[in-house]
């Protein structure tokens, strides 16, 4: 039984100081819900989240360096990130892919990084729209995955999260349907059977990401192998991730 989760990913939104006073917000409203709650943040706000949320939800950053110490201006390292208490991390988000020029090999490093601290990545893959227009977008996603699993290795299903995420609708508005959501979902489900073993692959959680809004959640999350979201809009509205954690 996997447990559904829904991630809110902040991407460079609110400060700090907003960030705090939500999650005194969010926790005074959680519901009782069976799915799991977590929050990618900005790394300022990740001090707060330890303060606020401890260990009541989930919380963690939406990058990582590949590298594990020393003179690399502007990184944080997955050791600090594991200092705060972060129980996941983003890595491969197609904003870093496209904006940052990250590649594959180099989002398998940042997993591999995160892994060593017992932090889950959460790792992001999905097709741009061209791809899709082509029919080509099962093959490019599972080649996107297999690069960025590339000498990765979990120790356990719940040690890893997968996040499709077609490009083009990730802040536009558009949804996959569910049942594209669904295929996409199988899928990548048996791509890690191959690579990791039925037990392994079963246990994964395989979110869906891209414009995820309360009127559309319930049915995305009811496909079997959708366990859940990872949302940027939705997520930064109390009214809106306190509907998603129930949907
Ligand atoms: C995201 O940033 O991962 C995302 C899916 O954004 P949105 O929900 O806004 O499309």
């Amino acid at each position: 039984m996997r447990r559904r989760l829904v991630a809110g990913n902040w991407k460079m939104h609110k400060t700090p100081s907003e960030a705090r006073a939500w999650f005194q917000n969010l926790l005074e409203r959680l519901p009782q819900t069976e799915a799991e709650a977590a929050l990618l943040l900005p790394f300022t706000h990740l001090p707060y989240a330890a303060q606020v949320l401890g260990d009541r939800v989930a919380y963690g950053a939406q990058d990582v360096s590949a590298h594990r110490e020393g003179a690399y201006t502007g990184e944080v390292s997955a050791r600090m990130l594991a200092d705060l208490g972060c129980l996941y991390t983003i890595v491969g988000h197609s904003e870093r892919r496209s904006y940052h020029g990250e590649t594959d090999a180099l989002v398998a490093q940042k997993a591999q990084r995160l892994l060593e601290q017992a932090i889950v990545p959460i790792l992001c893959v999905g097709e741009p729209l061209e791809v899709r227009e082509a029919g080509e977008h099962v093959a490019y996603t599972l080649r996107q995955l297999e690069g960025s699993l590339n000498g990765v290795n979990p120790p356990a299903a719940s040690s890893l999260v997968i996040a499709y995420e077609p490009v083009w609708a990730i802040g536009t508005g558009k949804t996959a349907t569910p049942e594209d959501a669904e295929a996409m979902h199988k899928a990548i489900r048996s791509w890690l059977e191959g690579r990791y073993g039925r037990g392994f692959a079963e246990g994964v959680r395989i979110l869906y990401g891209g414009s995820v809004r309360p009127d559309n959640a319930s049915a995305l999350f009811a496909q079997p192998n959708v366990d859940g979201g990872l949302v940027g809009g939705a997520s930064l509205k109390l009214e809106d991730y306190l509907q998603l954690l129930t949907a």
